[in-house]
């Protein structure tokens, strides 16, 4: 069932082709033809002129692509040319088409001479980057519901499978637990490689899961998500095994107040920046600002790291209803351990709402 929102961001790239003076834009990105079109197979481009929207594909998603994309003219990739020779025949029956905005960075130096190879003498192509990833942003209302199934099935699993957080278990044994129980409940897949990072090995921000078994006195960080038609969910929990010492509570209580500050400061007009600030300032009191080396946060969407959203280098990043963002700070110090935190959360017009749910006090499992 096509979504009632791809009228909308059809309209919204259309006003994007005017305000940059480019007869049409074609896309050949699958993240961004998926955004516009509704396509949910792997290979595809998109041509979007001011009137029309051609949707580009071979003959195993043509059947897909018609029920998918209706507002698209389907034009198939058939024959040994493939997508060059098909563009060239669009081409060629468009003449009134010179100014081609295109995904410079999404297309490789020997596609892009093969493509201007192939096409009419007259066209000018014209690097765009960013445009249909500046639109992604800000989610619509199904986005914003596929980011909360997608939370919702990453959310689930962790119920399912936490009880066997244990001494003895490999860390690498857990995030397959993790894996298999979101596609169980109907993940397509992980949204990215699960991270379980447990005892001195927590020091590593992005430590994949290991042989290492789970002992006495870990803090465990789990850092997990689904990847659902077409969205993600992003989430990190630090959770530790018995017995728990008092700097470890104390530690993961402070991660916990510089989200909490953070999250409050979140609303429309503020820079990424800013809310970056408030956790990294608040830790630096407290003695840990060189312990948070990473973002506070990414905007996730199609992708876990959809775009740019709360950094020290996000002054230009302004927030506005409808950006999905992960807050996450944390601590990692070398030979203790470490401690992260993540929620998601969408920018709403009066300041915020936390899409995630699971509790995220310490809790001391085993
Ligand atoms: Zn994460
Ligand atoms: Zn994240």
């Amino acid at each position: 069932m096509p979504s009632p929102y791809l009228e909308a961001r059809l309209a919204r790239v259309r006003r994007a082709l005017a305000e940059k003076e480019i007869d049409a834009l074609l896309l050949t990105d699958i993240d961004n033809v998926g955004y516009v079109s509704g396509f949910t197979g792997s290979t595809a481009y998109a041509l979007v002129t001011p009137d029309e929207a051609v949707f580009l594909t071979d003959s195993r998603y043509t059947l897909r692509a018609r029920q998918e994309c209706p507002q698209f003219t389907l034009a198939q990739a058939a024959g040994s040319g493939g997508y060059p020779e098909a563009l060239t025949q669009i081409f060629s029956e468009r003449p009134h088409l010179k100014k081609l905005g295109f995904e410079a960075q999404r297309v490789t130096v020997t596609q892009w001479e093969q493509l201007k190879k192939d096409s009419p003498a007259g066209l000018e192509w014209v690097a765009t980057d960013g445009l249909i990833e500046a639109l992604r942003m800000i989610k619509d209302a199904d986005e914003v519901a596929a980011i909360q199934n997608a939370i919702a099935i990453a959310e689930g699993a962790w119920e399912t499978v936490k009880p066997l957080l244990r001494p003895g278990l490999r860390e690498r044994d857990f995030a397959l637990e993790l894996d298999f129980a979101m596609r169980r409940a109907g993940a397509d897949g992980s949204a990215f490689e699960t991270i379980v990072a447990s005892g001195a090995l927590g020091a590593h921000p992005h430590h994949s899961a290991g042989d290492r078994p789970l002992s006495p006195g870990d803090l465990v960080t789990v850092d997990w998500g689904a990847s659902v038609g077409g969205y993600v969910s992003d989430i990190t929990r630090t959770v530790g095994l018995a017995p728990i010492t008092e700097q470890q509570r104390a530690l993961h209580a402070l991660v916990l107040e510089a989200q909490r500050r953070a999250i409050a400061a979140v609303r429309p007009g503020r820079t990424g920046k800013e809310i970056d600030a408030v956790a990294r300032d608040f830790l630096t009191e407290r003695g840990y600002g060189e312990q948070f080396g990473h973002s506070l946060g990414h905007s996730i969407g199609r992708k876990v790291h959809d775009g740019p959203a709360l950094s020290v280098r996000s002054e230009k990043v302004i927030l506005e209803p409808g950006m999905v963002v992960t807050v996450e700070p944390g601590v990692y110090i070398e030979n203790w351990g470490g401690i992260r935190i993540e929620e998601d959360v969408l920018v709403t017009e009066g300041g915020h709402e936390v899409l995630t749910h699971l509790p995220n006090e310490l809790e001391e499992l085993g």
